[in-house]
């Protein structure tokens, strides 16, 4: 499903991805940690096409670009994979004013040219797998943030992709609205959807995630399954990392 090679990216004089090497198969839910700055964002952003590689390339599904490839073949590329990606952020940014509806909608009838029925049609049926049918018509304000960031969840889904990306999806809310939003990724981990993770939630890592992925300073440094990363840390650094969360 996605396949990395060599995978380099710098801004400025700064190099923020060291040769990354990575494959996910598909169904797989890895889930990505690390100390500020060691470059998850990055990671996915590049995956998804929000930055551009600056060596190696990138594979997801059937799309491949990379370094090398024209500014044309890049462009191509990325169109398709934000196509078949979903991805989730810290800071939810839905349209304020939008209703719920409205902001689920939107993106399968611009970008995907679907009818405004089936569009509703679809958007309902998520708005449901995420718990909130009966806010579709609110404006995001009125919405508290964990419901605001299932929303943003329902959104991403909208577009049916192959691949959801979530970069820290729970960090910005308050403790008593973790849970409600771990629920819907589980619940989607469990529908066998591909799933890269960025997330400082170690018991949802540890529930959920078929392989956790260690990087620091632009590296991956250490990878494997959740019980032996959390309970027997290979190296130096993901212990030290793991003794501050502690
Ligand atoms: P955090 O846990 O704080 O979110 P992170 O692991 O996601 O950190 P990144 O956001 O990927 O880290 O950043 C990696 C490095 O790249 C940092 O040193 C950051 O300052 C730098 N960086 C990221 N984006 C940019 C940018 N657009 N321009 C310049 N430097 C950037
Ligand atoms: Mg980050």
């Amino acid at each position: 499903m996605i396949n990395v090679r060599e995978l380099k990216k710098q801004f400025g004089s700064q190099v923020v991805l060291k040769n990354i090497e990575l494959s996910v198969s598909e169904g797989e839910i890895v889930v990505l940690v690390g100390p500020s700055g060691s470059g998850k964002s990055t990671l996915l952003r590049c995956l998804n096409g929000l930055e551009s590689p600056d060596g190696g390339s990138i594979t997801v599904g059937s799309i491949n670009w990379g370094a090398a490839s024209s500014k044309k073949e890049k462009k191509q590329a990325l169109v398709e994979v934000r196509s078949h990606t979903g991805m989730v952020f810290q800071h939810f940014n839905l349209f304020p004013h939008m209703t719920v509806l409205e902001n689920v909608i939107e993106a399968p009838r611009t970008v995907k040219g679907m009818s405004r029925d089936e569009a509703v049609r679809l958007a309902e049926e998520l708005l449901k797998k995420v718990g909130l049918l009966d806010k579709k018509d609110e404006h995001p304000s009125r919405l508290s943030g964990g419901q605001q960031q299932r929303v943003a969840i329902a959104r991403a889904l909208a577009m049916q992709p192959d691949l959801m990306l979530f970069d820290e999806p729970t960090s910005a809310l308050d403790p008593e609205l973790v849970g409600e939003v771990l629920k819907v990724m589980k619940s989607l981990a469990e529908e066998g959807m591909t799933m890269i993770v960025v997330t400082h939630e170690m018991k949802f890592a540890r529930e959920v995630a078929d392989r956790v992925i260690f990087m620091s300073d632009g590296v991956i440094v250490e990878e494997s399954d959740p019980e032996s990363f959390f309970t027997s840390p290979k190296t130096e650094r993901a212990q030290r990392f793991l003794r501050q969360l502690a």
